[in-house]
């Protein structure tokens, strides 16, 4: 599985980290800020799109629609384009989307916007990948995701309050993608996200490969080191801190 992040930072971007975004394979998750330009940066071609899942409606997962889908057009797709997102935010999507008049363009794409529910379910599924969305615990309803190819697994849980009760689910994922908005080395704990030293530990009892931080609060930006070695009494796996644009194949 190859993962791009796209962005790592928490809903306030700092000077080197913009929103948390990722790309799996060709499958977008989230969509703040010029995703269309960073994917260029890191040489993939936006065309190459299979799908975009939108986690949830907050400002900083899915702003950056309404311009992602214009420069796809206007690079040429004609290939029909699902959007994944949360059915309470169906409505957020469909108007930011029309409010530009890119919903049904006479030289367009067809875009399908699929509501997707709050139960443990199979988003998608090719013969690279499938994609399972689970519930989690934000301040507005919210889908981790996980992804499983031929020889690995890899969870990105998305927005969420610590979810001790899905450490079943993240059994022995190859790497475990954990918000962290937040370390107890500086704050308490942020209503709806998790601390650092919380992911850890959930990724210990999961028994993950490695564990891998985005959705960073800004405090985290430059004190990578630190957290990482604070992180190393909860957690014995591997432990990344990506920067923008970084990778990982899996
Ligand atoms: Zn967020
Ligand atoms: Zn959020």
């Amino acid at each position: 599985m190859r993962i791009l992040f796209l962005g790592t930072a928490a809903a306030v971007s700092t000077p080197s980290r913009d929103n948390t975004s990722l790309l799996i394979n060709d499958i977008l998750i989230d969509c703040p800020g010029n995703v269309f330009g960073k994917m260029k940066k890191a040489g993939y071609n936006p065309l190459r799109l299979k799908a975009i899942i939108i986690t949830h409606g907050h400002v900083d997962h899915i702003y950056g629609l309404p311009s992602l889908i214009e420069m796809i057009r206007l690079s040429g797709r004609k290939e029909p384009l699902k959007i994944y997102i949360g059915r309470d935010f169906v409505e957020t999507a469909e108007s930011s989307l029309a409010m530009y008049g890119l919903l049904h363009q006479e030289h367009g794409f067809e875009i399908k916007l699929i509501a997707v529910n709050y139960q443990q379910q199979l988003l998608f599924n090719d013969n690279e990948i499938s994609i399972e969305a689970f519930p989690v615990k934000h301040s507005v309803p919210n889908i981790g995701l996980k992804f499983s190819s031929f020889d690995s697994k890899v969870v990105y849980t998305s927005d969420t309050e610590p979810c001790d009760e899905l450490i079943d689910l993240f059994k022995d994922v190859n790497l475990l993608i954990h918000e962290s908005s937040c370390s107890y080395l500086y704050s308490k704990r942020l209503e709806g996200h998790t601390c650092a030293e919380d992911a850890a530990r959930i990724a210990q009892l999961s028994n993950a490969k490695a564990l891998c931080l985005v959705h960073l609060g800004a405090e985290i930006d430059g004190n990578e080191s630190r957290l990482t070695e604070e992180l190393k009494r909860y957690y014995l796996g591997e432990i990344l801190i990506p920067k923008d644009l970084d990778r990982v194949v899996i």
